[in-house]
């Protein structure tokens, strides 16, 4: 196409009178030409769907670049609007061709994406599904029972809900004792109530059974009593062995093996002179402090000493009352705490964080 300013055209001469004549025809040319270069730069920068669709209204929309050389047509020299029409409709149908190809490749990108985005890459590591763990209390009951059942004592287990009896008229607490007080009890009536302690399991296993006896009692156990060092529910192992010349000395014994089991060979014990209605002499066990190995601290309250368990030789009318000859049998028992154990052990301070579930404080076990 001979264009003004193409002086080395052999036709220039002629093209430059029909330019001066039909001036509207040149510039509309140049346009389409213009228009053309910019379209085909950018067609190459299309990406997404929504890029195509955006450039398609801005070339053929109704005010698009190209609708709108379309709209100055009629104002083109009658000669010339011929070409010049057919110029605009090649343009047309080429940029609506790119359009349609452009069209598809989006789709197609955006497509392929997707799949690759899907994708299942078998190279990363696994999701880990949480792992649940023993709650403290439950370990610390399973290792205490554990050391008992070796030393051949057997689980024994019983109700919660109790009778006045086995919880307290049999264990030589009548009605008016008043080591009642020392209990907080749950009445449900006046004869029933939530077990203080795992004894009266000790009471129902010695009316069934006949000597010799050696029994462990697991178990829940409730007091009226909230705060830093109680809750109203907590656990005891208490255990029981009876047979003809069992003695303070057999008692010293098994306890000291399973406070070495519990803590450790090198622990110390005490045992101090104590009273309980239902034992005669009786004896709570300290253990040096595990928390200053006896120096003085704010745990032991500078004793160098904890209380961990209690103690004695069954009282002759204990055995009276579930049938046992006194004179031909003796027997020792014992109880402690499984939250007191599980706290030294684990150096918790407060009891009641055993009970909140909150799971920062189970996850750490
Ligand atoms: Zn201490």
């Amino acid at each position: 196409m001979i264009k003004p300013g193409d002086l080395h055209h052999a036709d220039y001469k002629s093209a430059v009178t029909d330019w001066a004549h039909n001036s509207k025809d040149w510039p509309m040319k140049e346009e389409i030409e213009k228009l053309k270069v910019k379209s085909e730069l950018e067609l190459t920068n299309l990406s997404t769907e929504a890029d195509v669709y955006q450039f398609k209204s801005r070339y053929l929309g109704r005010n698009g670049s190209l609708t709108s050389l379309i709209k100055l047509l009629r104002d083109v020299d009658p000669q010339e609007r011929a070409s010049v029409g057919a110029a605009l409709n090649t343009f047309k149908k080429e940029l609506e061709e790119h359009i349609e190809t452009a069209l598809l490749h989006a789709r197609f990108t955006a497509k392929n994406q997707r799949i690759s985005e899907s994708r299942v890459d078998v190279t990363l590591p696994g999701r880990k599904l949480p792992l649940g763990s023993r709650h403290p209390i439950t370990t610390i009951a399973a290792t205490v029972i554990e050391i008992f059942t070796s030393l051949g004592f057997e689980v024994v287990e019983g109700p919660e809900v109790e009778l006045d009896f086995f919880n307290f008229e049999a264990l030589n607490i009548p009605k008016d004792h008043p080591a009642r007080d020392m209990h907080d009890t749950f009445y449900i009536s006046e004869n029933t109530l939530l077990r203080t302690h795992t004894s009266p399991v000790q009471i129902r296993t010695m009316k069934l059974t006949n000597p010799p006896v050696r029994i462990l009692c697991p178990g829940k156990v409730y007091r009226c009593d909230s705060d830093i060092s109680h809750t109203p529910m907590f656990h005891q192992v208490e255990g029981l062995m009876v047979d003809e010349d069992i003695s303070f000395g057999d008692l010293k014994g098994i306890l000291t093996i399973a406070v070495h089991k519990i803590f450790d060979e090198d622990t110390r014990l005490r045992f101090r002179p104590s009273y309980f209605p239902f034992t005669e002499p009786s004896a709570e066990v300290d253990i040096q402090c595990v928390m200053c190995r006896g120096k003085g601290c704010r745990v032991c309250s500078n004793t160098g000493w904890l209380e961990i368990l209690g103690s004695g030789m069954v009282h002759p009318q204990v055995f009276r009352n579930v049938g046992y000859d006194p004179e031909k049998v003796t027997g020792f028992a014992f109880g402690l705490g499984i939250e007191r154990i599980a706290m030294l052990k684990f150096g918790i301070n407060d009891i009641r964080l055993f009970f909140e579930n909150d799971f920062r404080f189970l996850s750490q076990f």
